[in-house]
C-alpha cells in the first residue's frame, strides 16, 4: 500500500468514527485507540507534507491564529422569527397563511428552539468552504477556522452530489460541557461563565482555533437554503442532511394541524428539563417547501416560521436597592439591584423595572421580596411583590425627580411611560451615549474604539460629540489609559475607514429618535441625500411609505437644531456619506413607480429575493398575496396553483421573468 493510500484510509477510518461519536452518539471505537490512530495519521502527514489536507480530521485540534475576521455579506440573509406566546398566536398566525396561499390545510414541521449562535456553512463538492456567524443578519463574521475544530460538524460529507449549498444551524453548548468548563475555572480562581449560550457566541470569536478546539461545543443543524430547489419539504430536508453527516436532533414532529402543533409544545414544554442543552422554545414551520417560497419573508423575519416561547420561569428574591439609568435619548429606567439568584442557568443581580408607573402599580420597595421573570429579552424583569413578607418599616417608593447624571429636573410628556432629561446636550450619559450608537456595530462599524474608551475620550476632554472623532490624532489619544501606539493607530484608522460607510448607516447613526435601522433605510432610499432629507417638509416626509406622523416629527425637529445640522455640516467636511453612491444609484430607477407586484414560483435568471430587490430598486412595490390592486404577477416554474386561479379571476396579468427584464427596458 503506498503512503498515500494508507493516509487516506485512516482519514476515512477516522473521520467514520468521529462521526458514529459526535453525531450519531454511538462509539464504534476506545479513545485511546482512536487517539492511537490520530497519532498514526499526524506523523505520517507530517512525514509527507505533500498530502496535507485541510479537511484531514488531525486539523480538528485549530491551531490557527485569526486576529481580525473579515466580514462577509450574507448571499442570502439570516432573519430572526417572530415569536408567539399562546395558541391563539398560533391560530392568528395560520389565518395569515392561509390567507396569502389560500390552502384549506397545512402542514407543519416543528422542532426544539436551540439556543445558542447561529452558524452559515457553505460546502463545496461536500467539502466545508467557510463558516459565517450570524451578525446582524446581513453580514456576519468568518470563522471557519474555528468552527473546524467542532467535532459533529462534518468537513467532509458522506455523500457528495451537492455543487455548492448553504446549510445553517446553531452552535450550541451543552450543560455538561458548560459545567465542567466552569469547575475548571473556579479551580483556577477565575469567575465562572454566565450561560451557555453567551459562552457558545463567544466561543465563536476566539482568536486561537486550538482554545476553540478545547470547548465541548456542538452544532445543531435546521435549515438548508434554497431548499426547493431539491427537496419538496422541510422534514425530507432535515432527513437528508442528517444522511450527508449532519446532526439534527431527534425531536422532530410533522403535524397535521395547530392542535396537534400545541400537543407537541405541550410535551416538551416540561420534557425540556430533560434535555443535556438549552431551549427556550418550539419552531413551528410551513413544511411545504412550495408554499415556503410563496410565502416569503417581511422585513425581519420569514413568514413560513414561527417561534413558540416557553412561559419564562420565575423566582423571588430580596430587592437591595433602586438604581437609575439614563439612555442616549435621555429616558430614564429604574433598574433593581437584587440580591443575586439562580434563574433559567443564570444569576441573576439586577433587573428592568420599565417606568415610574410599573414600580407605583405593583407597589415595588426597597427590601421587598419580589419575584424575578426571565423573559425573551436578556435583561430579566419583575413581576410582582410578596407582600406578606414585607419588612414593617417598609416605605413606599419615591422616584426620583432630577437626572443622576445631571441633576436637570426630569421631564415627562404626554403620553410617553418614560420620564426624560431634557438636557440632551449637556447631559454626560446622554453624549457618550450618543457617540457609542454612531460608532456601534450596526452603524459606522468603527473598529478599534469601544464603549469605555468613548467614555474615557470624554472624561478627558477629546470629544463632545461624534463629529469631534474625526479630528482626534494618535498623538492626542496615545497617553491615554491601557492605549498603547498600536491600539491607538487602529483606533484612528478604524475611525478613518467609517467614512466610507455607506448613507443609510450613516443615518442611522445619527441618532435620530425613533429612525431605527430599517427606517433609516428606507429614508435613504427615498431622498437620497442628508440635505434632500434636512430640507424635507412634513407632508414629504409622511408620504414615504410606513413613514408616520411620530418619525415624520422628529426627523424634523432633529433637522431644525443648529447644533445637528453643524455637527451634520461637520461630517460633510470630514467626508463621511451623506448622500447614496453613484454605484447605489446606478440599477435604480422609478420606471416601476405606483406598480404592485406579486411574486410566485421557482426562477431562473434572477433569485426570487433578487427580483424582489429588483421591482423595489425601480420603484415598484412587492405585496405578498393577490389583489385588485396588484399590477402584475410574476410567475416562475412552481407557481402556486391558486396563485393562478386568483390571478385569473381578478383579471391581473401574469407575467415571466422575461417580460419583467422587458419592462425594465422600457
Ligand atoms: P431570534 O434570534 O429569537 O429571532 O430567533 C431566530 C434564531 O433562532 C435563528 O437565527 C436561529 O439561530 C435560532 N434557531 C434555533 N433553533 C432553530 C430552529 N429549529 N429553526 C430555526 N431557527 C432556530
Ligand atoms: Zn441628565
Amino acid at each position: 500500500m503506498s503512503v498515500e493510500e494508507q493516509i487516506n484510509i485512516l482519514r476515512e477510518e477516522l473521520r467514520q468514527h468521529n462521526y458514529n461519536y459526535y453525531v450519531l452518539d454511538n462509539a464504534t471505537i476506545s479513545d485511546y485507540d482512536f487517539d492511537l490512530k490520530l497519532k498514526d495519521l499526524a506523523k505520517l502527514e507530517e512525514e509527507n507534507p505533500q498530502y496535507f489536507d485541510a479537511n484531514s480530521p488531525t486539523q480538528r485540534v485549530g491551531g490557527e491564529v485569526t486576529k481580525n475576521f473579515n466580514t462577509v455579506v450574507h448571499k442570502n440573509r439570516m432573519y430572526s422569527l417572530d415569536n408567539s406566546y399562546s395558541k391563539e398566536d398560533l391560530v392568528d398566525w395560520e389565518k395569515r397563511i392561509q390567507k396569502i396561499i389560500g390552502s384549506e390545510t397545512i402542514e407543519y414541521t416543528c422542532e426544539l428552539k436551540y439556543d445558542g449562535a447561529s452558524i452559515n456553512l457553505t460546502y463545496e463538492n461536500g467539502i466545508l468552504k467557510n463558516a459565517v456567524t450570524r451578525g446582524d443578519g446581513f453580514q456576519g463574521d468568518e470563522v471557519t477556522a474555528n468552527i473546524k475544530t467542532i467535532k459533529s460538524i462534518p468537513l467532509v460529507l458522506n455523500e457528495s452530489d451537492f455543487n455548492s449549498f448553504e446549510i445553517r444551524g446553531e452552535i450550541i453548548l451543552p450543560f455538561d460541557g458548560f459545567n465542567k468548563m466552569n469547575e475548571e475555572r473556579i479551580e483556577a480562581g477565575e469567575d465562572p461563565y454566565r450561560n451557555p449560550r453567551n459562552t457558545a457566541s463567544g466561543s465563536l470569536k476566539l482568536q486561537d482555533s486550538a482554545e476553540v478546539a478545547k470547548r465541548p461545543l456542538d452544532c445543531l443543524l435546521y435549515h438548508v437554503v434554497e431548499a426547493s430547489n431539491k427537496y419538496e419539504t422541510h422534514f425530507k430536508t432535515l432527513e437528508h442532511i442528517q444522511k450527508l453527516g449532519f446532526k439534527v436532533p431527534k425531536a422532530i414532529k410533522v403535524c397535521k394541524s395547530i392542535d396537534e402543533v400545541f400537543n407537541f409544545i405541550e410535551h416538551w414544554d416540561t420534557e425540556r428539563h430533560n434535555l443535556p442543552y438549552e431551549t427556550d422554545g418550539i419552531v413551528v414551520k410551513v413544511n411545504s417547501l412550495a408554499y415556503q417560497d410563496e410565502l416569503g419573508f417581511t422585513s425581519k423575519a420569514p413568514r413560513w416560521a414561527i417561534a413558540y416561547k416557553f412561559k419564562a420561569e420565575q423566582v423571588s428574591t430580596i430587592l437591595n436597592e433602586i438604581t437609575y439609568q439614563v439612555g442616549r435619548t435621555g429616558a430614564i429606567t429604574p433598574v433593581a439591584n437584587l440580591e443575586p439568584v439562580q434563574l433559567a442557568g443564570t444569576i441573576v443581580k439586577r433587573a428592568s423595572l420599565h417606568n415610574a408607573d410599573q414600580i407605583e402599580k405593583l407597589d415595588i420597595r426597597v427590601g421587598d421580596t419580589v419575584f424575578v421573570e426571565k423573559g425573551g429579552e436578556i435583561i430579566p424583569k419583575i413581576v410582582g411583590v410578596e407582600l406578606s413578607s414585607r419588612p414593617q418599616n417598609s416605605e413606599p417608593t419615591k422616584y426620583i425627580t432630577h437626572c443622576p447624571d445631571c441633576n436637570t429636573k426630569l421631564v415627562r410628556n404626554e403620553g410617553d411611560a418614560k420620564h426624560y432629561c431634557p438636557n440632551e446636550y449637556g447631559c454626560p450619559t446622554q453624549i457618550t451615549g450618543r457617540i457609542q450608537h454612531f460608532i456601534s456595530r450596526k452603524a459606522m462599524n468603527i473598529d478599534g474604539l469601544g464603549a469605555e474608551t468613548v467614555e474615557l475620550l470624554f472624561k478627558e476632554g477629546l470629544i463632545q460629540n461624534y463629529a469631534d472623532l474625526y479630528e482626534l490624532t494618535v498623538a492626542q489619544v496615545i497617553p491615554l489609559e491601557r492605549m498603547a501606539e498600536k491600539s491607538a493607530q487602529n483606533m484612528i484608522e478604524g475611525i478613518e475607514k467609517s467614512k466610507q460607510i455607506p448613507f443609510e448607516k450613516v443615518l442611522f447613526a445619527l441618532g435620530i429618535r425613533f429612525v431605527g435601522e430599517t427606517v433609516a433605510k428606507k429614508l435613504a432610499k427615498h431622498f437620497k441625500s442628508i440635505d434632500n432629507l434636512m430640507n424635507a417638509t412634513f407632508e414629504e416626509l409622511i408620504s414615504v411609505d410606513e413613514i408616520g406622523d411620530r418619525i415624520a416629527e422628529s426627523v424634523i425637529s432633529f433637522s431644525q437644531n443648529l447644533i445637528n445640522i453643524q455637527l451634520v455640516d461637520r461630517l460633510k467636511l470630514y467626508g463621511v456619506q451623506l448622500e447614496v453612491s453613484e454605484m447605489e444609484l446606478k440599477n435604480h430607477s422609478n420606471i416601476l413607480q405606483g406598480k404592485i407586484f406579486v411574486v410566485s414560483g421557482v426562477f431562473t435568471n434572477l433569485s426570487r429575493n433578487d427580483l424582489k430587490k429588483s421591482i423595489e430598486d425601480n420603484g415598484g412595490k412587492v405585496a405578498s398575496s393577490i389583489s385588485k390592486k396588484t399590477t402584475y404577477v410574476v410567475a416562475g416554474d412552481k407557481m402556486g396553483p391558486s396563485k393562478r386561479t386568483k390571478a385569473e379571476s381578478l383579471n391581473v396579468p401574469i407575467i415571466s421573468e422575461d417580460d419583467y427584464l422587458k419592462l425594465l427596458e422600457n
